[in-house]
C-alpha cells in the first residue's frame, strides 16, 4: 500500500518515518502527478499559506480532485488546507471537510504546548504548535478526538483532520487509524 506524504514544506519527514514503521510504503509527493500513484495522502503541518503558494493553481486543482476521492489526513496546517472555511485571516481551502477552522487560535503565549486529550475515548498525548481551532462542525462531521471541550480531530468519510501533531508523539495509534481507513475505506 503506497501512502503519499505531501513534501513541499514543513513536517513531512516525521510522518514518513511513522508510516514506514507501521509497514506502509511511503512516497514523498513533490509533483502533482505523483498523486496518481498513491492510495492515501498525509498533508503535514507547516504554514498553510506557504503550502498554497507552493502548490500553485495546477497543484491546488489536482489536490482538490484527489482529496475528494481518496483518503487524506491533514495535520495542523494540513487540517487548515482541508477545510471549506478558514479564518484569521480568511484563506481558500480544498473544501474536503465542512468545518470552519481558525488559524493560530491559541494566541502567542501558548504558541506550542503538549496536552493530554482523548482519542476514541482513550487518553493520548497531543502536541500543539501554533495550532488552529475547529470552530464549526458541519453536518455529518464526526469528532474522533477532543482536548478539553474542543474537537481536535474530525472525520468525514475518507477525510481526517487533526489540529495537533501526532507524528511528534511516541504513539502510533493515530497513524494506524489513518492506515486502517485507507485499507478498509469509509465505515
Ligand atoms: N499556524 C500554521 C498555519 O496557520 C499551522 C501551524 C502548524 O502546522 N504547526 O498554517
Amino acid at each position: 500500500m503506497k501512502i503519499g506524504v505531501l513534501a513541499l514544506q514543513g513536517d513531512f519527514d516525521a510522518h514518513r518515518k511513522r508510516l514506514e514503521e507501521l509497514g506502509a510504503e511511503v512516497v514523498l509527493v513533490k509533483k502533482p502527478e505523483q498523486l496518481d500513484d498513491i492510495a492515501g495522502l498525509v498533508i503535514p503541518g507547516g504554514e498553510s499559506s506557504t503550502f498554497l503558494n507552493l502548490l500553485g493553481k495546477e497543484g491546488f486543482a489536482k489536490l482538490k480532485g484527489f482529496v475528494r476521492m481518496k483518503p487524506t489526513f491533514g495535520t495542523c496546517a494540513g487540517a487548515i488546507l482541508l477545510a471549506n472555511e478558514v479564518e484569521n485571516p480568511k484563506q481558500v481551502g480544498l473544501g474536503a471537510l465542512d468545518i470552519t477552522i481558525r488559524r493560530n487560535a491559541y494566541g502567542r503565549q501558548v504558541d506550542s504546548s503538549i496536552r493530554e486529550g482523548q482519542f476514541l475515548h482513550d487518553p493520548i498525548e497531543m502536541v500543539f504548535i501554533r495550532a488552529p481551532k475547529i470552530e464549526r462542525l458541519g453536518k455529518d462531521v464526526e469528532v474522533v478526538a477532543t482536548e478539553g471541550r474542543d474537537p481536535v480531530m474530525v472525520r468525514k468519510g475518507n477525510t481526517l483532520a487533526a489540529t495537533f501533531h501526532p507524528e511528534l508523539s511516541d504513539d502510533s495509534r493515530i497513524h494506524q487509524y489513518f492506515l486502517d481507513l485507507v485499507t478498509n475505506g469509509k465505515h
